[in-house]
């Protein structure tokens, strides 16, 4: 057991925190106030190679893996880079194009790979629906098999990049009568006829990235962009694409808890109170060690969920622990980090209360805190709630 990180992953580790440190946080206020996924931003990650960080080489991506995939984005946020950016990278890293890598077929991966790893197509997944959230096998978005298309009809909500994307993968029922065994999943075309997104919703954080709601209207998706069968959509594409989600994002909000201890001890040595630093003060000593407990806690269970898919085994249990235990603590630290700041850490500029306001996604999407303590609960136990 090796708890260093190679000098490969190191070097992808202090490259992108660089980055982040030098061209991202210094506009972190500006992106949050905007409410919008910053077009620069995206211009630097193409220039940079960094968006088909897991789609492999001969596809026209990096072929890293989930573990350096995870270390490059948790740096991101551990440098200032806001969370809400950063899920929009995230999601057109895992969600966006892993269906694509894992499920997809030659000719299906020749044709989006490429474009979407030199950034040039942006993608999104479309699963959740205003009537359906947790219970995410009951999408009722409807996939109808009319010769050479299926036409879809429905409406998505809570899309991240949905606006700002090319390609989608859309999740949808082709058979509603076997529930989770007719739900199917296609690569869509985000510009094609009787598609319509909404406007980015006004959000509490995370505002760097797009959230929208998505009508289809009749819209045709040519059979060859049916991932896998009929009736693979949830128990295939969704169950083989989970774990990377999982993990995969929650290292935005490990990041994050990097960031929160970095910002109070940088405050808490220069804010003087009774004649000392209050950082020489035991209460606030106490605080930031809870804080990096927390940190150290989270960097593990991220580098034990990932090396696991990395070497081939389903992890479902670790990225299910890892993204609960970060969920709560992103909140935490935040919570420790404004009080470490006094007032001053109720003022925008201070930055720590747009990290209070970006956790507590962590403890939402991608399966909520009590969906996924239910998920661990019956894997340790072989036993099922009677709600859920
Ligand atoms: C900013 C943002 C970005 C998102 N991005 C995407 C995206 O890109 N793609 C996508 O498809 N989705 C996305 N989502 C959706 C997200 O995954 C869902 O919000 C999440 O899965 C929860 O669904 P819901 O909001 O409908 O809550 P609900 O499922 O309605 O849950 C409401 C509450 O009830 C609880 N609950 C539900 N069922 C039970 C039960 N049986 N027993 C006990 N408690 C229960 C839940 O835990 C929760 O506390 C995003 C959401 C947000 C806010």
């Amino acid at each position: 057991m090796d708890f260093e990180l190679s000098e490969e992953q190191q070097r992808l580790h202090d490259t992108v925190f660089a980055f982040a440190k030098k061209e991202w946080e210094p506009r972190t206020l500006e992106i949050d106030a905007s409410h919008r996924f910053p077009a620069w931003l995206w211009a630097r990650m193409r220039e940079l190679g960094w968006c088909g960080l897991m789609v492999p080489a001969e596809y026209g991506g990096t072929g890293l893996g989930l573990l350096d995939t995870c270390i490059m984005i948790q740096a991101a946020t551990q440098a200032g880079g806001d969370i809400g950016s950063c899920l929009a990278w995230g999601t057109h890293l895992s969600i966006g194009t892993i269906p694509i890598v894992l499920c997809g077929s030659e000719a299906q991966k020749k044709k989006y790979l490429p474009r979407i790893a030199s950034g040039e197509w942006m993608s999104c997944f479309c699963l959740t629906e205003p009537g359906v959230g947790s219970n995410a096998a009951g999408v009722e978005l409807k996939a109808e098999r009319r010769g050479d298309h299926y036409v879809l009809n429905g409406t998505k909500t809570f899309i991240t990049n949905a606006s700002v994307a090319d390609v989608g993968i859309v999740i949808a029922t082709t058979d509603k009568s076997k529930r989770a065994a007719g739900v199917s999943a296609f690569i869509v075309d985000m510009k094609s006829p009787g598609i319509t997104v909404s406007a980015p919703f006004d959000k509490i954080g995370n505002r760097g990235s797009e959230t929208c709601e998505v009508g289809f209207a009749d819209t045709l998706v040519p059979v060859e962009n049916r991932l896998l069968n009929e009736g693979d959509g949830f128990m295939q594409v969704g169950v083989k694409t989970l774990e990377y989600e999982r993990t995969c994002l929650t290292a935005i909000w490990t990041g994050n808890i990097g960031y929160n201890i970095a910002l109070s001890v940088k405050y808490a040595g220069e804010r003087q109170q009774f004649g000392n630093p209050i950082l020489l003060y035991a209460q606030i000593r106490d605080r930031i060690a809870q804080m990096q407990i927390d940190y150290d806690i989270s960097k593990l269970m991220m580098y034990r969920a990932a090396s696991k898919k990395d070497s081939g085994t389903p992890a479902p249990l670790e990225a299910t622990e890892y993204k609960v235990f970060t969920g709560q603590a992103s909140v935490r630290s935040a919570l420790e980090a404004i009080q470490i700041h006094g007032g001053y850490g109720l003022m925008t500029e201070y930055k720590v209360e747009r990290s209070l306001r970006d956790a507590k996604l962590g403890q939402i999407g991608a399966g909520t805190e009590q969906m996924l303590l239910e998920l661990i609960t019956r894997l340790v136990t072989g036993t099922r709630s009677k709600t859920i």
